[in-house]
């Protein structure tokens, strides 16, 4: 049942299995989703196929039903969405708000950290070239639903991104937008590394006429050197015989104890709607 309208997403790339840092933001916008009487999709972001690892996708569904995230509908699958795709790039290339850009990423690095629109007025290329968005926003803020008014890196922010890249491939922040709005997401729940990515796609959405979603970005887990955990970093895979104690351990990096009585890896639905209460009733530990 979908009585507010409400609509998250968990959007994972197929790179590797899930670890700690994953579960978190799952069960994050999970809960999330349920506490607001709405639905929780799942989106599978392998619109990189050189980094997609076999297996992963399957790893991803059976890991979250092992943990009784169980999502709403069909999963949706970025590599199925091309054509959306290129509709967007149709639009805003007929808006005049494309160029292309031969630089190498060693040529945008020497003249500065971000890229300040070199090609903007180029008409000719001869090498293969990405497809840049004349970035007409700078977005210096923006609300969180946990951690208020962030600002932004706004050169960051107000960088012309690339929407496709040299290889033809569709990049991040165009996928995902795209996505997010055919979806009909209305907040994204996301991990705290992902704020300037959320500054760069509200850009976008205000670029294609749209009102941003809300967001929410969650803690994120971390080595104890302090490095990010994730795939690159090679965080281990969750250990899918202990359910309750990989729930319990995530729901400590959203600030929710898991009262000890819950212990047998049969009780997952009784942790999960444990946390769904202590979500809604505690907003001062998250939200
Ligand atoms: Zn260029």
């Amino acid at each position: 049942m979908n009585q507010t309208g409400y609509v998250g997403r968990f959007a994972p790339s197929p790179s590797g299995p899930l670890h700690m840092g994953s579960l978190v933001t799952a069960l994050g916008s999970f809960l999330q989703a349920k506490v607001n009487n709405g639905k929780w999709l799942l989106r599978i972001d392998d619109i990189d196929p050189p980094r997609i690892q076999a297996g992963a996708i399957e790893n991803i569904q059976s890991c979250l039903t092992a943990h009784g995230l169980i999502w709403d509908g069909d999963v949706f699958f970025q590599s199925q969405n091309a054509e959306h795709y290129e509709r967007i790039i149709s639009q805003l290339n007929s808006q005049k708000l494309l160029y292309p850009c031969e630089c190498t990423r060693g040529k945008i690095k020497a003249l500065g950290e971000f890229y300040k629109g070199t090609c903007r007025e180029k008409t000719q290329v001869k090498s293969p070239y990405s497809l840049r968005l004349k970035n007409q926003f700078e977005i210096s803020q923006i609300e969180d639903r946990r951690l208020g008014t962030l600002q932004v890196n706004s050169q960051a922010t107000q960088e012309d991104f690339i929407v496709r890249r040299k290889d033809g491939l569709y990049a991040y922040h165009l996928a995902s937008v795209a996505d997010d709005i055919q979806m009909g997401i209305t907040e994204i729940v996301r991990g705290e590394d992902l704020i300037t990515a959320t500054a760069c796609q509200w850009a976008l959405f205000k670029t294609l006429g749209r009102t941003p979603p809300e967001c929410l970005h969650l803690p994120l887990v971390t080595f104890a050197d302090g490095r990010k955990f994730s795939k690159q970093n090679h965080a281990p895979g969750l250990d899918l015989s202990k359910p309750v104690k990989n729930l319990t351990d995530a729901l400590a990096y959203l600030n929710l104890t898991v009262p000890n009585s819950f212990q047998s890896n049969h009780q997952i639905d009784e942790v999960l709607s444990w946390a769904i209460h202590a979500w809604a009733d505690s907003p001062s530990n998250i939200l």
